[in-house]
């Protein structure tokens, strides 16, 4: 069994990253807007800052009152646009609920749109055009490949149909060539399809939810779930004990696919900075 091990993995791309800035004389800028103080957010918004010093991009950080209005919020987002120096826009979500996450989404210019999250570049992903992919999917595709993992023609199936992690994915597998089965909460006979996964995709958000039976022997897992358990400790959406000894290859949780976001973000905001 091979532990997909993203925090190594998303180090030697931070490595890769930081040699191409300082070859090229590149200075990206990345701004990071939050509103209020989820503290899940805040935690996120650390990792990403973290990382930005590490690789050398520059990390503006706007940290707005929860009572922000969204009148405030595109105001800043328009400046942020037209600031020369700032290459990637990200505004952390969820937004507070007098905020529509989608007019706020649509306002980033679609060329600092270091998320994904964009309609336009949601559209080019449809359409296998180049533009800005999500970063938890692009992660993922990512983490196979340096594994070299095969995807051409294998069955993948995700669970979670979210904008941002099962749709995303879905067809980024579909352009590498996978077969896709896509489960949410309505699915029937859920486990019935899970075990015939060669690449199995967790991303629901209910700790320990896909277990053995569910998983087809030799199946490589991928757990995007990040829950939080009563004793503090994070944990997956997959019973990482459970499966381990059947599969091929599985992600921990932490560790796997969360850094991987983060590397997928610092070379969608580095590709940004390229393209001006
Ligand atoms: P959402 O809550 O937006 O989506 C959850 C999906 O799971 C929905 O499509 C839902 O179906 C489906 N679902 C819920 N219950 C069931 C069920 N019983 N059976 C089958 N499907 C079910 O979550 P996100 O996509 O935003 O996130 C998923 C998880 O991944 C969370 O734990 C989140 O914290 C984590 N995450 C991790 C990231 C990382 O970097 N590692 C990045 C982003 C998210 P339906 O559509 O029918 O409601």
């Amino acid at each position: 069994m091979i532990i997909l091990d993203g925090k190594k993995i998303a180090q030697t791309i931070k490595n890769e990253l930081k040699e191409k800035i300082k070859k090229a004389g590149l200075v990206p800028g990345l701004a990071v807007v939050l509103v209020g103080d989820n503290p899940a957010s805040k935690i996120y918004i650390k990792h990403k800052q973290k990382a930005c010093e590490e690789v050398g991009i520059k990390y503006f950080s706007y940290e707005l009152p929860a009572d922000t209005t969204k009148y405030e919020l595109l105001e800043l987002i328009e400046k942020l646009n037209n600031n020369k120096k700032i290459h990637g826009v990200l505004v952390q979500l969820p937004l507070s609920e007098q905020i529509n996450e989608q007019k706020i989404i649509a306002s980033i210019d679609p060329k600092k749109d270091v998320d994904g999250f964009h309609p336009l570049n949601v559209g080019k992903l449809m359409l296998g055009l180049s533009g800005f992919r999500s970063a938890t999917p692009a992660g993922i595709i990512e983490l196979i490949k340096r594994y070299n993992l095969d995807l051409v023609g294998q069955h993948a199936v995700i669970v979670g149909r979210s904008n941002i992690v099962g749709k995303p994915l879905a067809q980024m597998l579909l352009q590498e060539h996978a077969t896709v089965t896509m489960c949410h909460s309505k699915t029937k006979n859920l486990p019935e399809i899970t075990a015939q996964a060669d690449i199995l995709v967790a991303a629901i958000g209910k700790a320990h939810f896909i277990k053995k039976n569910m998983v087809k022997k030799g199946a490589v897992v991928i757990d995007v779930g990040i829950n939080r358990l009563d004793n503090g400790k994070l944990t997956g959406d997959v019973d990482f004990d459970g499966v381990k000894n059947i599969v091929e290859a599985i992600t921990p949780v932490p560790g796997g696919v969360g850094p991987m976001t983060i590397a997928a973000l610092l070379m969608n905001t580095v590709k940004a900075a390229k393209l001006k």
